[in-house]
C-alpha cells in the first residue's frame, strides 16, 4: 500500500508520517530527512542538495529521480508513506508513471490542509534535539531542560526553519508543490483527503487511522 502525505512545510506531515508508521508499521520514507542525512553523512549526493535546502529551494529533479529510482525496488513490495514526494509536476508524473508500470497507485492521498499564518507560527516555533533528532514546539514543550526522548541537553533549530527560509520555502510550495492538490484531487478522486490541518495531532491522526481502516 502507498499512502502519499502532501501539504505546506510544517503542516504536520511529518508527525503524522512517524504515527501511521508506528501504528500500521508502515516504511515511512521522508524526502527531506533522507536529504538532510546524506548532508549530514556529508556523502556526494549530500553535497549536491547542501546550496539547494539551506535557501529553502527544491533540490533538483534528476538528483530526486535518482533517490527514488535507487530505493524503488526496496519500496516496491512494502507499505509505505511517501513524506514529502512528490513535491512538483514532473516528480508526480515520474512516481505515477513508475507505479503505473507495476500495476500500482497511490491508495491514499492525504492534504493536510493549514493556513500560511498558522505554519510560520509553528515552524520559528519548532526546535529539535541534536543527538535523537526528536521535534518538539516552543509553544507546547515550553522549558525543556532535557529531550523527552534520550535525555541529551543538546537542542538545535534546523538551518531551514529559519524565518527568510521559511519565506522561500512557502513561496517553492506555491508555486511548484500546491499544483499537486488539483492534480491528485481529480486523478485519483477515490483517494485524496482534504484534511483540516489546524487541529491537536492526535485528533488529525485519529481521522486518517478511521480513514484507512474504512476504506
Ligand atoms: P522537508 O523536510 O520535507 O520540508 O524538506 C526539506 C528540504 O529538502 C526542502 O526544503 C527541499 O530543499 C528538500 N526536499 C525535500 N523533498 C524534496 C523533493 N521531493 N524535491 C526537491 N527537494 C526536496
Amino acid at each position: 500500500m502507498f499512502i502519499m502525505m502532501l501539504g505546506m512545510p510544517g503542516s504536520g506531515k511529518g508527525t503524522q508520517s512517524n504515527l501511521l508508521k508506528e501504528k500500521l508499521n508502515f516504511y515511512n520514507f521522508s524526502m527531506g530527512d533522507f536529504i538532510r542525512k546524506e548532508i549530514s553523512d556529508k556523502s556526494e549526493l549530500g553535497s549536491k542538495c547542501v546550496d539547494a535546502t539551506s535557501k529553502g529551494e527544491l533540490v533538483s529533479d534528476d538528483i530526486i529521480f535518482s533517490i527514488i529510482e535507487k530505493n524503488f525496488s526496496f519500496l516496491l513490495d512494502k507499505n509505505v508513506i511517501f513524506d514529502g514526494f512528490p513535491r512538483n509536476k514532473a516528480q508526480a508524473n515520474f512516481i505515477d508513471s513508475l507505479l503505473n508500470k507495476y500495476n500500482k497507485k497511490f491508495d491514499y492521498v492525504f492534504y493536510i490542509n493549514i493556513s500560511e499564518e498558522a505554519v510560520i507560527n509553528r515552524i520559528t516555533s519548532r526546535y529539535s534535539c541534536k543527538k535523537c533528532k526528536a521535534v518538539f514546539n516552543k509553544t507546547i514543550d515550553k522549558d525543556l531542560s532535557v529531550c523527552k526522548n534520550c535525555d541529551s541537553n543538546d537542542f538545535e533549530t534546523r538551518d531551514d526553519d529559519k524565518y527568510d527560509v521559511i519565506i522561500n520555502r512557502l513561496k517553492e510550495y506555491k508555486k511548484e508543490t500546491h499544483p499537486l492538490v488539483d492534480h491528485y484531487s481529480s486523478i485519483l478522486k477515490n483517494s485524496f483527503y482534504n484534511i483540516e490541518g489546524e487541529r491537536d495531532s492526535q485528533l488529525i491522526y485519529n481521522d486518517l487511522l478511521e480513514i484507512i481502516n474504512n476504506k
